[in-house]
Parts: C-alpha cells; sequence; structure tokens
C-alpha cells in the first residue's frame, strides 16, 4: 500500500542526490561558483573511453583536463586545439616520465588497454603524480599489488574508474540496504554483456586484454554484486561456455556464469559476455524487499526500482560526478560511500584470477579478500 510517507519519501529522493551533483550542475547560481582547489589532470590514452572522460570534465568545477599523453601526435594536435592545452602538457609514451617536471599537473588519468595499465601506472607514481587507472587496474592480483606497493612507495593516491560508486540511484539502493530496508539480504544477480563486433581490436587480443568479457564487462557484475549485497565474496565457482572459437580465442572469455558465496550466506549469480545485447541488468532480493535496477551500469540513465516504486534521481554524467567527487577525494580526502581506491581494485583482480581458476579446474574456489 503507497502511504503519505512513501510518496514523500519519492519526492525528497531527488533532493538526497543533489550532493552528488557537480555544483555547475545545480543551477546559473552565482553564489555557488567554486573558487577551491582544483585537480589538474593529464589523460593518458586518447582513445573512445578518453574522449568521454574529457568532454565529461567540462562540465566540473574540481577537476580540470590540463595535459595528454598519447601516441598518437594528430590526436594530440586535436585535443590541444579543443581543449586548450599547451604544448609543455603534451607528452607521448616514451617521455610522460617527464611529468614529475610538470609543476602544472597534479595527477595522470590512464585510459590505456588493460594490459598497459600496471607499467603506465607505475611509472606515474615514480613521476610522483597521483594516479586514476581504468578498470580493470590491472591483469590480475599480483600485477595490481605492485601497483598499490609503488603508489603508497612514492606517497601518491590510486584511484580506479570506478564510475557507479558514485551514481546516485546505485548510493540510493546502498542507503537503503545499509538501514534495512530491504531486511536480510539473500540474493544478487547480476547479468553483464553485449555483443562485440570488430574481431581486430584489443578487447579480443590476449595480450592487451588480459581475457576477454570478464576483464571488460563481467567485473561490472563482479564489482556490483560486492557493493550490493554489501559484503565480499568467500567463495566462487565458474563456468565458462565458448560458441566462436575464432572470434574468441584461447584465453579470451566469450561467456562466463559464476557464483559467489558470502559469509552471511547470501550468494549471487552473474553471468558475463561478449555475444549477447541488453545484458544490464542487477538484481538484489532481500527478506523484506527487493532491488532493480536495468540499466545498472551503462552510461545511463540508470533505472532503478524497489519494491516501494521507481527511484526518481534525475540522470547525471557518470564521468562528470566521477571526476569531480575523485578531486574532492585527492585533494581534501573525502571518504566515498563505496571506495574507489587500489585495494578495491585488487579485491576484483582477486576475484577474476580466481574465476579464472574455477573454469580452468571445475573447482570451488575459496576466497580471502
Ligand atoms: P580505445 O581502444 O578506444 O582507446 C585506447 C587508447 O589507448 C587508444 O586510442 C590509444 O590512444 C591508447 N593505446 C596505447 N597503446 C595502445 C595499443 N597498443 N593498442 C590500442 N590502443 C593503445 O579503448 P577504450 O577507451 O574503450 O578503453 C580504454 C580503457 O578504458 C580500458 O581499460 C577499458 O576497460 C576502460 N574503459 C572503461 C569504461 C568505463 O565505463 N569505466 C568504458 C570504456 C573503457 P593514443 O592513440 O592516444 O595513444
Amino acid at each position: 500500500m503507497n502511504t503519505r510517507r512513501d510518496f514523500l519519501q519519492k519526492l525528497t529522493a531527488p533532493l538526497i542526490a543533489l550532493p552528488f551533483l557537480p555544483r555547475n550542475c545545480l543551477a546559473a547560481n552565482p553564489d555557488l561558483k567554486y573558487d577551491g582547489p582544483v585537480l589538474r589532470i593529464a589523460i593518458m590514452g586518447l582513445g573512445s573511453y578518453g574522449n568521454r572522460v574529457a568532454e565529461a570534465m567540462q562540465s566540473c568545477t574540481k577537476a580540470k583536463l590540463v595535459g595528454v599523453i598519447s601516441g598518437t601526435p594528430s590526436k594530440i594536435k586535436t585535443w590541444q586545439a579543443k581543449y586548450n592545452i599547451p604544448d609543455k602538457n603534451c607528452y607521448n609514451y616514451e617521455n610522460f616520465d617527464q611529468v614529475k617536471n610538470n609543476p602544472d599537473i597534479d595527477a595522470v588519468y590512464v585510459i590505456t588497454p588493460n594490459a598497459l595499465h600496471h607499467d603506465q601506472v607505475i611509472r606515474v607514481a615514480k613521476a610522483g603524480k597521483h594516479v586514476i587507472c581504468e578498470k580493470p587496474m590491472a591483469l590480475n592480483a599480483k600485477e595490481g599489488q605492485e601497483m598499490i606497493d609503488a603508489c603508497k612507495k612514492a606517497n601518491v593516491k590510486l584511484l580506479v574508474g570506478y564510475r557507479m560508486h558514485f551514481e546516485p540511484k546505485t548510493l540510493e539502493i546502498i542507503r537503503m540496504r545499509n538501514a534495512g530496508e530491504f531486511g536480510k539480504i539473500l540474493f544478487f544477480q547480476g547479468l553483464c554483456g553485449f555483443r562485440i563486433g570488430d574481431p581486430t581490436q584489443w578487447r579480443l587480443n590476449k595480450q592487451l586484454a588480459g581475457g576477454g568479457s570478464l576483464m571488460d564487462i563481467g567485473i561490472y557484475a563482479i564489482n556490483g554484486s560486492r557493493y550490493m549485497v554489501g559484503e565480499d565474496p568467500v567463495w566462487v565457482m565458474a563456468q565458462e561456455t565458448k560458441t566462436d572459437h575464432v572470434k574468441f580465442k584461447e584465453g579470451v572469455d566469450e561467456t562466463i556464469q559464476f557464483q559467489f558465496g558470502f559469509p552471511s550466506g547470501a550468494t549471487a549469480s552473474c553471468l558475463s559476455t561478449y555475444s549477447m545485447n541488453n545484458l544490464d541488468r542487477f538484481f538484489l532480493n532481500g527478506d523484506n524487499e527487493f532491488a532493480e535496477m536495468q540499466p545498472s551500469t551503462g552510461y545511463g540513465p540508470i533505472k532503478g526500482k524497489t519494491n516501494k516504486g521507481e527511484l526518481m534521481y534525475p540522470h547525471v554524467t557518470h564521468q562528470t560526478v566521477q571526476m569531480e567527487e575523485m578531486a574532492g577525494i585527492i585533494l581534501e580526502g573525502k571518504q566515498p560511500v563505496v571506495p574507489v581506491d587500489g585495494g578495491e581494485a585488487l579485491k576484483d583482480l582477486k576475484i577474476i584470477d580466481a574465476i579464472y581458476e574455477a573454469t580452468r579446474t571445475g573447482r570451488k574456489i575459496d576466497l580471502k579478500l
């Protein structure tokens, strides 16, 4: 039954989400003009996602694109013209260690193919700059630990591009779960996939991708199961299926289904695939209530509902909010609701290692995260 309280909750819900919006998205109110510290960022890898992040950062107040690192001189020229980037803030993959002598760059955002993250992040750390790295942070837990160690040694922050950790509907479901509104959490389902095109792209090259769908899209179900259930899994089982052995070569997974067990007794069942479209769905079941998101991790608008009805939060550009919040984490020591640091990413890498081991051996793998 819909009560007045439910009605009021729906009305006020968008207001609760507002702190997660970048200030300049709120209104053209001169009182909100930001004159605090700004995180000055160079993007490494000017590809599809790098372009999206750069575009989104134009609406940030605390984060500013000031530099580029690229292997393609023509892209550097285009970005310089588009984003007003001076020559002194442009680097390539050979000379970017020199960023250490550039006082106008605070952080580097690594948005290159997965296999390159490890070495590039470590080089940025050694240059004394904070690092934001795209998911998956590395190819395996060993690499991930080395990256964390390098950043710790260099006394720089390491954050990973988990943009969903700042998405208002996701955060509202986490808030409701923490408040006990779903009751005891019993089950999570995460379905993540798309039909991949061009067979020559790096995502289908084991050397550059480190695997297949699991590294790229399945990681959303892995990470999502953790922030939706609110626990880390203690065991994993997994099964791999492959219909196209030409497109998906040895070591490049097409489809993997995996299951988790959590300390509370809750379980998760997930699907990661490169061969099915329209798979972007989270479902969380408690013994009182449920939450459902579809789409759940795409660029949005994210749609979410619970027993109480649809979540009415406004759509935000994920990368704008992410960069605004990450600037706050690096500059002001802000604590996000769900962590986005190297330790958080390392847990996902340990799970990925275990999933691949489970597909190879057919065994249930115990996890200690
Ligand atoms: P793209 O292929 O579109 O871009 C990657 C860029 O990396 C290239 O354009 C190139 O830029 C640079 N690069 C350097 N070395 C190589 C190489 N050997 N092969 C290919 N490219 C190279 O990939 P995406 O932008 O889609 O993905 C990049 C990273 O971002 C991945 O780790 C991916 O998982 C992640 N990602 C995250 C998303 C999210 O929502 N969080 C969404 C999409 C991707 P240049 O020419 O400037 O050197």
